[in-house]
């Protein structure tokens, strides 16, 4: 991967044609070791948030030793970049064919299910494996999430009790549970209640988890979507697994994504029109914009003036929309995205924080799907970790106009 010192050094030499992904692997080293340091257990990155194998070589560099995988396309990415790396295979559905390629061609012996058809496939098409850990995928409340995760997947708590207990008659190994209280979790507390909830079930089964996996959701920071302090989200994991029945033996697991990437990656565009507050961008929805499309996140950017003498623009900021570079009306990020109003054609805009489900989610539609990727020094618009220069303009109103976050109640830090 080429070099630049600043995201401004490659626009000053090559005034890009295509978008470019600008990559911080500092970002996610040092998500990363705060994990380790403050989370009391396992860590274990969920590889969709961002499958760069730039992001599992720094991980495993970090000190992450733990993968929630979710097909086989990327168990074999971690095998190729983190050989001998954990991994847990936590898609609640799998086909035959991948849960035994895991077993018997990966090692892997973690699986998630959230019913009873799922767990016998499971023991089916590992050759009645008794080596497994077993991992009920329980349905919970995503009242403070951005995204919920739990429409889809997770037993409800009438049915959790007798797959707990079916699941703990199946294997001499681990048997745990786990949720996911919704991406961008914006409520520490989520997570208290969800392992309150799951507690009840482990009550009414009468069975002890060997494993309390609380799942991703943690949340990065966005322009209107300033979460609480990370630290008050291990504090209430910690309260809830101290109210949780649980025997000495019990292990804490977590699979944060977009905690830790979000960060690490900007993209570079160009401006190749603007109409009045619109402008036409070189990347957007089908690219690594999804979220500033469909979500309506107003993602934090940057402007910029190319050529040689190229610099930041700075001045008068004045809200504006994007539209991508497809021929499809749903290729339009209504922003506002707040730029210099002099910003014209040719120009650059970097947008920050696209380094979970941003990069991850491009596709071709329309031949726009390349990009090329550059390592840059420089901190990240934002950061939950202390990383940023800068803290970021934030348009409030818009996002809480689409998502209706909740509001958080403000907290103190707390200290252990
Ligand atoms: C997507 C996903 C995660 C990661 O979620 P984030 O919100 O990115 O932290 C973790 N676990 C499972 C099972 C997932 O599907």
């Amino acid at each position: 991967m080429r070099t630049y010192h600043t995201p401004l050094d490659l626009v000053r030499e090559r005034s890009p044609e295509r978008p470019v992904a600008l990559v911080r692997r500092d970002a996610v080293a040092v998500a990363a070791r705060w994990f380790q340091t403050n989370f009391k257990g396992e860590v274990l990155y969920a590889v969709k948030a961002n499958p760069s194998p730039w992001v599992v070589e720094t991980l495993v560099q970090s000190g992450v030793t733990g993968f929630d995988v979710a097909s086989i396309a990327e168990i074999e990415l971690v095998a190729r970049h983190a050989p001998g790396a954990r991994m847990a295979f936590m898609h609640p559905v799998k086909s035959r064919a991948a849960i035994s390629a895991a077993y018997f061609d990966h090692g892997v012996k973690t699986f998630s299910f959230d019913t009873h058809e799922e767990l016998e496939k499971i023991i089916d098409a590992t050759g009645g494996a008794k080596d497994l850990n077993l991992i009920v995928r329980m349905g919970v409340s995503a009242d403070g999430a951005a995204y919920s995760l739990s429409g889809k997947f997770g037993v409800d708590s009438h049915q959790a009790p007798a797959l707990m207990l079916a699941a703990r008659r199946a294997t001499q190994e681990l048997m745990g549970v786990s949720f996911h209280v919704g991406s961008q979790c914006m409520r520490p507390t989520a997570f208290q209640a969800a392992m309150a909830q799951t507690g009840r079930a482990l009550v009414r089964a009468g069975v002890f988890a060997d494993v309390i996996d609380v799942g991703g959701g943690f949340p990065s920071v966005y322009p209107g979507m300033i979460p609480p302090d990370m630290a008050d989200y291990i504090a209430a994991i910690d309260r809830g697994f101290n109210e949780m029945p649980v025997s000495e033996t019990t292990e804490l697991w977590c699979e944060p994504g977009r905690a830790l990437v979000a960060e690490s990656t900007s993209l570079m565009t160009r401006v190749e029109l603007r109409k009045g507050d619109a402008l036409y961008l070189n990347d957007g929805a089908y690219g690594s914009l999804f979220d500033a499309a469909h979500a309506k996140w107003p993602f934090p950017v940057k402007g910029y003036r190319g050529g040689a003498d190229g610099r930041e623009l700075e001045g008068g900021l004045k809200p504006f929309s994007f539209y991508g570079p497809t021929c499809d009306s749903i290729d339009y990020m209504p922003g506002p995205f707040l730029l210099p109003e002099d910003i014209r054609e040719g120009d650059f805009v970097e947008i920050g924080m696209l380094g979970a489900y941003g990069v991850a989610m491009r596709t071709d539609f329309n031949g726009f799907g390349a990009v090329e990727t550059v390592e840059v020094g420089d901190a990240p618009m934002a950061s939950m970790f202390g990383l940023a220069r800068r803290s970021i303009p934030a348009p409030r109103t818009a996002i809480e106009n689409v998502v209706k976050l909740p509001r958080a109640k403000s907290k103190k830090r707390r200290r252990r």
